[in-house]
Formats: C-alpha cells, structure tokens, sequence
C-alpha cells in the first residue's frame, strides 16, 4: 500500500484510465494510476506471441474509433509520433461464389459496387457521413446528456434504431449489402434482431466513410505509448503489478476513478455500497466473450477475392444469414459451428511488423461466456473457405479463450470485450439510467471505462468525460 496522498487515483491503466489521469493532471491535480498487470495499456498491447519479428496486437487491432476521437485530439497524440496507416480497402466481407462486398473509404465506390443497391445505400449513408462530426460528438458522449445536435442525432437516430435484420431484409435487396451490414452490426455482440443492432452499422460504415479503418504504425501498443508520453508529461505517477482487490488499498485521495468493469467495481467496493446501490449495481450484465487466434504465415492470405488481399479487416462468415445465425446461437449459449470471424491484416498497412514476405493475422469470433470450447477448427474451416490454402501457410498460432482474455485482463469479465452487455437500453443508458452515468454511489468515486458512455473501444471518452465529471464534481460544480 502506498503512503503517499495523492488528489485523484486513477484505477487501471487502460487508454480510458490514461486519458483520465491526464486530463487530472493538467488541471493541477496530484494523479496516480495503480495497473494490476507489469505493462500499462490493457486492451491496447502488442507483443510478439507467436514467433520473434512478428508483432501482434494482443487486442485491439483497428482504429476508426480512436482516429476520430476529440479526446485523443485534445490530448495530442499525434504530436507524440501516433500514426495511422491505411490499406487500400477498409472491410472486405467474402460470400461462397469469389464475390465480396467491399467498404471503400469513398462512399461512392462503395455504394456503386453494390449493384442494385447502390442509390439504397447512399440514401441511407451520404447522411450520416454529411453529419459525421456532430453524430460523433453526440454519440460519444452520455446519450441522457441535452443533444448539442438533434438533427443530427435525429439522422442518425432513424438509422441506428431498427435491428439489423429488418435493414438487411427490408432496405437492402443484394446480398453484398446485407453481409456487410451484419458483419459490421455484429460488433454489438447481439443476436442481430435486436433493436438498436444497426447504430453499430452506421457508426462503423460511417467512421469508414470519414477516417477510414486505419491501424496504429508499429502496433496499437503505440497508441498507449503516446499516452504514456503526454500523461508522464503532465506530471501522471504510474504504478504497475498494483492490482486493488479492496479499496482499503488505496492510497488517500480526494476521488478515485475506475477504468474497471462495472461488476468489478461492485466487488471490490461491496461494503461500501447501499441496498440500492448494490442492486443497480447487479442488474448490469456482461456480454459474450471471445475467442481470439493469432497467426504468423509463411506468406500473405491465399483469398480467392481480390479485394479481400487489400482488406485491413475482412468478415468472415458467409451471406448475412449465416451471420444472423452465428450471433444467435452465441446469444443462446452456444458455440456457432459457422461463426463470424473478424479478421485483421494489419500487416498490410504496416509490412515492418512482420518480417519481410511473410504475414500476420489476428481473428477472433464471439462464444459464450466464460467458455473454454477450442474454437480453432471452426475459424480455421471458416477462412480456409474462403482463402483456400490458408492452413498450408500457417507458420504458428497462439490462442486465447475467454479464460485466458479474463487472466490477461481482469477488466474482460468471463471474455466479454464489451465492459458489458449491450443488450435492452444498455445501449443508451449505461451502466444504468442516469444524467451522471459517471458516477458511483459513494462520494468521490467515478466510473471511467468501457462500461460507461460511450461504451467499449480504443477513444478515451469515457476517461474523459468521467475525468470532467470528477472536475466538476471536485469544484463543486455539479
Ligand atoms: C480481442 C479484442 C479485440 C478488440 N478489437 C478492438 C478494435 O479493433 N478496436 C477497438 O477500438 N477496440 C477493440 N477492442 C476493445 C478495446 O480493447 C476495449 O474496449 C478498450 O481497451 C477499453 O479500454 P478501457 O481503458 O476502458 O479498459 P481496458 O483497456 O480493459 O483497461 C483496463 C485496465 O485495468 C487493469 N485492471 C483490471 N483490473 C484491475 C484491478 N483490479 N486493479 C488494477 N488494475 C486493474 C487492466 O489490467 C487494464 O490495464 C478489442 C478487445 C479485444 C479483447
């Protein structure tokens, strides 16, 4: 325990824990940061696990998210050496026949390889792209707050409400369109017939639109670097192989921070909380988990579209229909024997992370919670229909099952990647419904994670927001 008094500590040092720490920091608070694992960065590591010279992103992979985020911006990473790098094609999502529908980052290119659908598609995206800025600033931030924007909210609202399967069997009539929207909605980890599927859609086909899918050069691990630098910068104290189990354990302070799971957060604070409290606290829910593998090839991915050879991300899952059923029977507590795989080949845009001719790849598809079912067979069965050959170029792998994603991050309760399910009106309002979603139930004490508005991905919004709140909160403002 440390004997040192501090003004805020800061819980974990994920991008939201480190975006919050600085953003304490350069308002003159004493900030410290307690990370329970020896590297900072959570679920934005890289490391070379499978054979030396190929380095892999542990987690994350792509970036729109982070490439379009107003706190990242704020901060200045980009003045810190981040860089994001592209490859030709954003998303290219195979079908049996050699086909493939293609995300370009052009709408236009997009919309007109979509055949018939392409006057249906521009309808549906040039308006979200139009307002993309002002969508974002209102969608990542708490979605209970006053809309600065509602047209533009109300634009992307329209889009974003209905489940994905009525877009697809209802708006889309090609069979290109209908994958790539459910491969891009799939991203909410629900069955697909959900409403509210389609926001993540728009916001991922949207993103792809205006910044492109990029990934970070030389690993997403330098984005966390780069947040190290400006948080160091602003006088940040980083405690690594700290994990808190209680919150005796903290060091005193005015107000401590969380870039924990909710439920994580209801543990190791259980006698602190009320009935009440406790029982908002239990309702919130994780999600699925995921079963991820990562590949070092002896040469580029055999895939029988072109396209797919110039894709940053490809999915893997055949017609919408068998993404719809793959996502249904994970919602089921089961394992899909045809799951959708999210494959990415970072390499690509940034060749120096693997050695010169060969290739990386990184795949994950969604399972139940807390499973530990070796779902090598059925991705690998997956890919290789689509790039046949793939297994003969396969140099080593190295799995992880939601077991070992929770052991690698504790924040990944039971795999679920999420910070929690999106299931019902999580969506609009988590952890729970509130106009201060940051807030937990004992003075001083602050949610900053994924499992706060705006929810799961590499931006920093939640620490920075939470970290306003904590401001706010800490001036007597609000
Ligand atoms: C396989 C996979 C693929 C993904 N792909 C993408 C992607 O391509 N793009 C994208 O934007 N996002 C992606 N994500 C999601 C993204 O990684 C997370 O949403 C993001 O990292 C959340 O950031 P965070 O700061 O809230 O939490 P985290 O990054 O989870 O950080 C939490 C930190 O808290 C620490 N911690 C946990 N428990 C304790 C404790 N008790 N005491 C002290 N410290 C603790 C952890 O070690 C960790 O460092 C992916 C995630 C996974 C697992």
């Amino acid at each position: 325990m440390s004997s040192k008094a501090v003004d805020a500590v800061v819980v974990g040092a994920g991008p939201n824990g480190l975006t919050a720490a600085t953003v304490l920091a350069r308002s003159g608070l004493a900030v410290t940061v307690l990370e329970a694992s020896a590297t900072p960065g959570g679920g934005c590591r890289s490391g070379e696990i499978t054979l030396p010279g190929f380095l892999h992103d542990r987690c994350a992979a792509v970036h729109p998210l982070a490439a379009l985020s107003p706190a990242f911006a704020e901060l200045g990473l980009a003045d810190q050496g981040l860089r994001w790098l592209h490859s030709p094609v954003a998303l290219a999502h195979p079908l049996d026949d050699g086909r493939a529908a293609v995300l370009w980052a052009d709408l236009g290119r997009t919309a007109a390889a979509l055949g018939i659908d392409a006057d249906r598609y521009r309808r549906l995206m040039a308006p979200v792209v139009h307002a993309f800025s002002a969508i974002t600033e209102t969608t990542m931030r708490p979605l209970t707050a006053i809309p600065r924007h509602p047209h533009a909210l109300a634009t992307f609202g329209v889009r974003a409400l209905p489940p994905a399967t009525w877009v697809q069997r209802h708006w889309f009539r090609t069979e290109e369109a209908a994958a790539l929207w459910s491969g891009s909605a799939a991203h909410a980890i629900l069955p697909l017939s959900a409403p509210f599927t389609s926001a993540f859609a728009v916001m991922l086909q949207g993103a792809a639109h205006v910044a492109g899918w990029p990934v970070a050069a030389g690993g997403s691990q330098q984005i966390v670097e780069a947040l190290l630098r400006v948080a160091t910068n602003a006088g940040v104290t980083l405690e690594c192989n700290r994990p808190v189990r209680h919150l005796g354990e903290l060091p005193a302070a005015r107000m401590v921070l969380f870039d924990l799971s909710l439920s994580q957060v209801r543990q190791l604070a259980d006698e602190r909380l009320n009935d009440r409290a406790r029982r908002w606290m239990q309702r919130f829910r994780h999600g699925p988990g995921s079963f991820k593998i990562d590949y070092a090839l002896d040469a580029p991915l055999p895939w029988t579209n072109a396209a797919c050879r110039q894709a940053t991300t490809v999915h893997v899952g055949g017609t919408a229909a068998e993404v719809v059923a793959a996502e249904a029977e994970v919602a089921a507590g089961r394992h899909p024997a045809r799951p959708l795989v999210v494959v990415a080949q970072q390499d690509l845009a940034d060749p120096g992370r693997v050695p010169p001719g060969r290739a990386a790849l990184w795949a994950y598809c969604h399972v139940p919670a807390g499973s530990t079912v070796d779902m090598t067979a059925a991705i690998e069965a997956q890919i290789e229909r689509f790039a046949p050959g793939f297994r003969d170029v396969v140099l080593a792998r190295h799995t992880t099952n939601t077991v070992q994603l929770e052991a690698y991050n504790e924040a990944y309760v039971g795999g679920d990647i999420t910070g929690g399910s999106y299931r019902g009106l999580a969506l609009l309002a988590r952890p729970h419904l509130s106009i201060r979603p940051y807030r937990l139930p004992w003075r001083g004490a602050f949610l900053c994670s994924a499992s706060a508005p705006p929810g799961a991905g590499v931006h920093g919004m939640a620490g920075y927001h939470a970290a306003q709140d904590a401001l706010r909160w800490l001036h007597g403002a609000g």
